[in-house]
Order: structure tokens, then sequence, then C-alpha cells
């Protein structure tokens, strides 16, 4: 039995083991999980991020690589003018009056001799110019001048052959120092130095990728004043793209008003307008609003977009500086809306700025320059928080569960242990009981053996022996009411018949009965009832009470000096008691609750040489709970043993 329970408990236990490590791996994986699939989350938003930038640019892109060129003249002629409307004045261009649109800062066009004009050009010189307009000139005049101080200063090598060599054999702009042709892009000769953990994300829109070069006929025609008749053009490229005509006349207002040439003749233009590309001019202040940006640029230098336009073999340069200050709103507001839960971004210039603390760096390449996308944990330790509480929360349930099996195992010990134990006492209770009857019985045998054979001769004798056999059977009785009513309590069929009656008297008959077998041993017995007039009781149960009391005072105070037993009845109100006092050794105090216990026969000497099954306590205390009342032992004086029993007056 306990070697099984050891087994068990070994088994449970090493499980229990196994289950802590395994949880203990199971969290340590689910940290790395939750970091890389953070990881991939911050990948995902960069990504997301990157994919809108795109987006937006690719859009602001084609709207202005679509936009007809003539819209960075001041004035241009409608094209759509049905035929036979011949009085058609020149109109303003539609990015006159305004220096910022979309991404794009300070439409400007570059004129083979090296003049710079813009759609703003000339109005400075207007008498009605109103108080607001003032200051939008002001600042198209500061546009003009920083293009002129800084872009063409800077263009020179960087601008695609063709149009060089036209610029330069007009004298508008300086050769360059060195022979070789710069290409297109970053003038500065930083590199970007990405950082390992980085990612680069590539933004194609700024990179020329998608943008093709528009090459479309259309029919020129020179009027001979200030007004026109156009007839429809017709492209042969770029269905798109408006076929702005007639601009043979373009290059500035002044050309534009010079237009009453006099003559009249047809012919067919071919225009090639190439796509924008990026031009950096290192240092100088940041994009859109020279007057008012005085901040440093985050790609180092102001960024130009400029496009190569032919007309025949006029060659054009069309360009706006990119507004790098809405450029990244636009990146903000990007990234504000695919940001997740717990994450927030910085956005900084150059891949070599790349924030230390930032959990995860995307730089978005803009061909001419790099912006770091700082994405951010808000809490950076919100990953070792979870765990943490996952860990408590884990071990937790791993210390409750341990408990409760330790409890369980503890309880299946005590359970085991008392099982051991009450198998002892029933083996030791057969024993018992095998003893008990085969004293009585073996008495019985030998008296009327002896009586039968006409063994004995004298009559007292005979006599004494008929009473010994009596009282031996009388024993016998006592001993199988005993183990009879036991069974009957133990399986609950254990009936009583509670009747009102006169318990003195009962006692009384019970003392009668005992009082020869007290005799023979030695004892008297004295009786001491109070005055109680009624009582309601089993009559059964209390004669087996008083039977057995007495029975155990004849039994254990058999060495006693004082050989008096004393049976009282008292009463105080709400308890009928009855007392058997003897004088023997006493019950010590450590074992006066044990002793009401089944089959419980304390060690001492006193017991050891009586006979008995102990079963007499424990069914006078089931018999006195039967009534309501209780069993208790008082110490009598000068020694023995005061056992009383309360019957409940209304049971
Ligand atoms: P049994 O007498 O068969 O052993 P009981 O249940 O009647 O069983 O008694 C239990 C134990 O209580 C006895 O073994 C004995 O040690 C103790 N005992 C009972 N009555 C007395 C008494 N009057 N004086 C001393 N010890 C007693």
């Amino acid at each position: 039995m306990y070697k099984r329970l050891i087994i068990l408990s070994v088994i449970i236990l090493a499980a229990l083991c196994g289950l802590t490590w395994m949880g203990y791996h199971s969290i340590r994986i689910r940290a790395q999980g939750l970091q890389g699939a953070r990881l991939g989350e911050f990948a995902a938003v960069a990504e997301q991020i990157r994919q809108d930038v795109t987006r937006k640019l690719d859009e602001f892109m084609q709207t202005e690589q679509n936009r007809p060129y003539t819209d960075y003249q001041y004035y241009y002629v409608p094209e759509n003018v049905a035929p036979g409307q011949q009085q058609m004045p020149v109109l303003r261009s539609p990015l006159a009056g305004r220096l910022e649109q979309g991404l794009a800062y300070g439409n400007f066009q570059i004129e083979p001799d090296g003049g710079v004009i813009t759609p703003n050009d000339n109005v400075d010189q207007r008498q009605d110019l109103a108080e607001s307009d003032k200051d939008l000139y002001a600042k198209a005049g500061l546009n003009r001048k920083n293009i002129e101080d800084n872009l063409l200063p800077a263009m020179r090598g960087t601008v695609p052959g063709s149009l060089k060599m036209n610029l330069y054999s007009q004298g508008g702009i300086a050769p360059p120092a060195e022979s070789e042709t710069v290409q297109p892009g970053r003038l500065s000769k930083e590199t970007s130095q990405k950082s390992k953990s980085s990612q680069n994300y590539p933004i194609e829109s700024l990179q020329s990728k998608d943008l093709k070069t528009q090459v479309y006929r259309q029919r020129r025609e020179v009027f001979e004043q200030n007004v026109l008749s156009n007839t429809a053009a017709q492209p042969q490229q770029q269905q798109a793209q408006q076929t702005e005509a007639q601009i043979e006349q373009a290059g500035g207002p002044d050309r534009q008003q010079a237009a009453s040439i006099n003559e009249s003749q047809t012919e067919t233009v071919q225009v090639r307008i190439e796509p924008f590309f990026p031009v950096v001019v290192p240092g100088g202040q940041t994009s859109g609003d020279p007057a008012l940006q005085q901040a440093e640029s985050i790609f180092g230098g102001q960024v130009f977009l400029l496009r190569h336009v032919q007309i025949e073999d006029r060659h054009l340069l069309q360009g706006f500086q990119l507004n790098e200050t809405k450029l990244v709103e636009q990146i903000e507001e990007s990234a504000s809306r695919f940001m997740r839960e717990g994450m927030s971004f910085e956005l900084s210039p150059g891949a070599n700025t790349r924030d230390p603390q930032g959990t995860y760096a995307a730089i978005l390449n803009f061909g001419f320059g790099d912006l770091v996308l700082n994405l951010k944990e808000i809490d950076p330790g919100w990953i070792g928080k979870e765990i943490r509480h996952l860990r408590i929360w884990y071990f937790s349930i791993i210390a409750i569960v341990l408990l409760a099996v330790t409890l369980g195992l503890a309880s299946l010990w005590r359970n085991a242990t008392a099982q051991i134990r009450l198998t002892q006492k029933k083996d030791d209770f057969i024993s018992a009981v095998s003893h008990e009857l085969r004293t009585p019985l073996t008495s019985i045998r030998m008296y009327s053996e002896m009586l039968e054979k006409n063994w004995v001769k004298s009559q007292d004798k005979a006599a004494e022996y008929y009473t010994n056999m009596r009282q031996e059977s009388e024993r016998l009785s006592r001993l199988i009411e005993n183990v009879l009513d036991f069974s009957r309590i133990q399986r609950g069929r254990k009936k009583y018949a509670f009747n009102a009656g006169d318990i003195n008297k009962s006692v009384a008959d019970v003392v009668e009965m005992m009082r020869p077998y007290a005799l023979l041993k030695g004892f008297s017995i004295r009786t001491e009832p109070a005055p109680i007039e009624q009582a309601t009781f089993d009559a059964d149960a209390v004669t087996q009470i008083i039977v057995n009391l007495l029975d155990n005072a004849i039994k254990y105070a058999r060495g006693a000096e004082d050989k008096t037993i004393i049976v009282r009845t008292k009463t105080d109100g709400k308890f009928t008691l009855i007392e058997v006092e003897d004088h023997g050794p006493g019950i010590p105090h450590r074992q006066r609750n044990k002793i009401f216990g089944q089959f419980y026969r304390p060690a001492a000497e006193a017991t050891r040489e009586t006979t008995g099954t102990g079963l007499g306590l424990a069914l006078v205390k089931k018999f006195a709970e039967a009534h309501n009342g209780f069993v208790e032992i008082i110490s009598a004086k000068p020694t023995g043993a005061i056992f009383r029993v309360a019957l409940a007056t209304q049971t």
C-alpha cells in the first residue's frame, strides 16, 4: 500500500517538474515569437508607409509630368478655341498667382540663354497690386533669385548633354569645370551609410523609373497679333497629354506679347518632354518658402525636380523646388495612419542619424537623399512585462496545482494510514471477540460437563456452578448485544424507542441485575437516585449504557482499595444525568477523547491485563448522542473516574 503510494507520488511530482520545465521553455519561445512578430509588424508598417508615400508621390509626379509645358509661362494661348473664334486673348498660366501646389514650390523655366522665367513674372510691376499680392510677388522674386544664385551655378555638369550644349552655346550657363558629364541626381559627394539593422525602402517615384519621355507633334501657327485662331492639335503620343499648341513663342511674357508677327504661316512642330530628374543643391535653405524656412534641409540641400523640354531645336528646363516641409508632412500623415498599437515614429534625415533607441529604422530612399523613419515602441519593455505576467500566471497555476497535488497526496497518505489502522483494529477486534466468546463458553462447557457427569457431590458447589454458568451466559449476551448494536449503528439500522418513563427505576433494575456479578468480583454498588419525575429515553439503550459502564468499572478498578461503585442520577433541567463512579486508576486526560473511539484500547497495563473489544464506550457515546446528549469523564476523589452520561430531557 505504502509502496504504491510512494510510486504514485514520485510519478506525479516528476510530471509536475516536467510540466514546469515545459512551461518555462514555452514562455521563452513565446517571448522570442513576440519579438519576432513585433519586428515583422514594424517591417510591415514601414512597407505600408513606403507604399503610401510612393503612391502619393506617384500621383503627384504623374500630375506634374502631365502638366502642359505652357503652364510654366506667365501667358499662354489656349489651344481649344473653336475655329472662327479668332478674337481670343492669351491667358494667364494656371500656376500664376501662387507659389505652392502639392509638393511643388515655385515653378520655373530656364531659358536656353540661362534666363529664368516663372508664371509670376512681371506682376510686381503692376500698379494695382493688392497688399496680399505684394507679399506673394516678393516671395516669387526671392524664389527666382534663389534659382539664379544657387541652382544655376550648381547645375554645371549635371544637365543632360544636349541641353547642356544648347545652354552653354547660348552663353547663359557657365560650362562645367570638369569635362565629364555628371549624371542627374544628387550633387553632393556624400554617400549614405546604411545601418546594418536598418531596412532600405527605395521610393521609385522620384527616381524617374516610371516616367517616360513624351514626344508629340502639333500644328504651329504664328499670328499677326495677340489673338489666336487655333486649330486642333494632333498629338502622336500620350493621348492624355493636352495638346499645348502654338507655343512657338514660348519663352516668356515678353515673347508672348511679341506674338504680333506680321506673317501667317502654319507648320508642324515636334515637342519632346523628358521625365523629371532630381537635382540637389547642397547647403542653402530647406524647401518651401525660402524667405521663411531657415531650418537646415533634411536632404542636405534644396531638392529641385527638372525636366528637359525640347520644342524643335529649342531646349528648355522646367521644374520646381520640392516642398520638403510638405513632403515630411505627407510622410508623417502616412506614418500616423499605419502606426499600430504601442508604436510611435520619428523622422530624421540621413541613414547615419538612426535613433539608437529606435526599435526599427526604415530608410526611405528618395534617390537624392535618405530619410530615416525611426519606428519605436512607446513602451520598449512591454514584451518583457507581458512575459513576466505570463510567468507569474503560469507559475502561480503550477504552485496551486502543486499545492492541490500535495494536499491530495497527504490526504491519500492519511486515508491509507487510517485504513491500515482500521484493518489492524478490526483484526484486533476479531481476535478480541473470539477471545471474549471463548472464555465464557469454556467455563460454561466445563461446569456443565462436571454437573452432567455428577462429579459435583456438594449441593452448594453445584449451585455455585449453576450461578457461574448463568453469569457467563449473561456476559456472553452482553458481548453479543454490544457487537450486534455496533453493527446496527454502523449500517444505520439501529432503531430507538424513546418513551417517557422512570429513569431511576431503569437504573435500579440494571444495578440489581449486575449486583451479583459485581459481588462476585468483590465490588459493592451504591445507587444515589435524584428525584426525577419523568424522563424520555430508550430503555434498552440506557440499560446497555449502565451495563457497559459497570462492566468497565468492575474490570478496570479491580485492583482498587475502595471497591465501591456509585451509580447516580441527576438532572439540570435540560439533561438527565447518569453517573457511574469507581475508584480505580481513572482515565488520564490525554486519553479522555480517544477512549470513545471504535476498537480503541490504550496500551495501559490495566487494559492489557483484561480482555475487551474496545466497543463498550464507543456504544455509550453513540447512545448518548442518540438522546441528543453527550458523555464526559470527571476525575473521582481520591482516585478513579466518573463517567457522566447526559440524556436530553426532550429528545
Ligand atoms: P474495552 O473495555 O472492551 O477495552 P471500552 O470501550 O469499554 O473497551 O473501553 C475502552 C478503554 O477505556 C478500555 O480499554 C480502558 O482502557 C479504558 N476504560 C474504560 N473504562 C474505564 C474505567 N472505569 N477505568 C479505567 N479505564 C477505563
